[in-house]
């Protein structure tokens, strides 16, 4: 089942430095929150939104790369290839990487998009507000694509005219795929 999730500072509250109860949104503070100050101690911690990646990959003959959820948030829905950003990680090595590791498929970033996508993602009770990039990649080579690991994604090769943003779980995902065969996202 699902755990209940909820905004950071509804979550973290109290002062990982002192464990003073008096933790939490600064004084003035509107949703969404960014900055929690303890009371007690001082401490201050900013709450930032997570870099994430998506690879827009279509092949000459209108076959596009996607995957499907197979884990929640969004079970079961159409996604696009890609994933956060890991720490030091520039976003064109991450795109990459997350590209292979889902669908065993070498890219290259040929282009990033510009617009970008602001997301809440729910996982493991905490929302993570995420930025979202698109890239534009081509396939060094098709050979090495599989089905996906089937535990958390499988691999969806659909034409374009099959495609619909409904289809996508994601809310970000969701307008960027739209925006893409809309030919507004360039
Ligand atoms: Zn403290």
């Amino acid at each position: 089942m699902l755990k209940r999730c909820d905004y950071p500072h509804r979550v973290f509250r109290y002062c990982p430095v002192c464990s003073a109860s008096s933790f939490g949104p600064a004084d003035g503070q509107h949703e969404p929150v960014k900055r929690l100050l303890c009371g007690s101690c001082g401490f201050e911690y900013f709450i930032n939104a997570a870099a994430s990646v998506m690879a827009i990959i279509e092949r000459a003959d209108g076959v596009i790369l996607l995957t499907r959820r197979m884990k929640e948030p969004a079970a079961g829905t159409l996604d696009l290839p890609g994933g956060f950003v890991d720490p030091g990680e520039p976003a064109e090595a991450a795109v990459v990487r997350e590209v292979q590791e889902e669908c065993g498929l070498t890219v290259r970033p040929v282009g990033l998009a510009g617009r970008t996508y602001c997301n809440e993602y729910r996982y493991g009770g905490v929302i993570y507000y995420t930025l979202d990039l698109v890239f534009f990649c081509e396939a060094v080579s098709w050979e090495g694509l599989h089905g996906g690991d089937q535990e958390e994604t499988q691999t969806v090769l659909m034409p374009r005219s099959l495609i619909t943003g409904e289809s996508f779980g994601l809310p970000s995902v969701r307008q960027a795929i739209s925006d893409y065969l809309g030919n507004t996202l360039r």
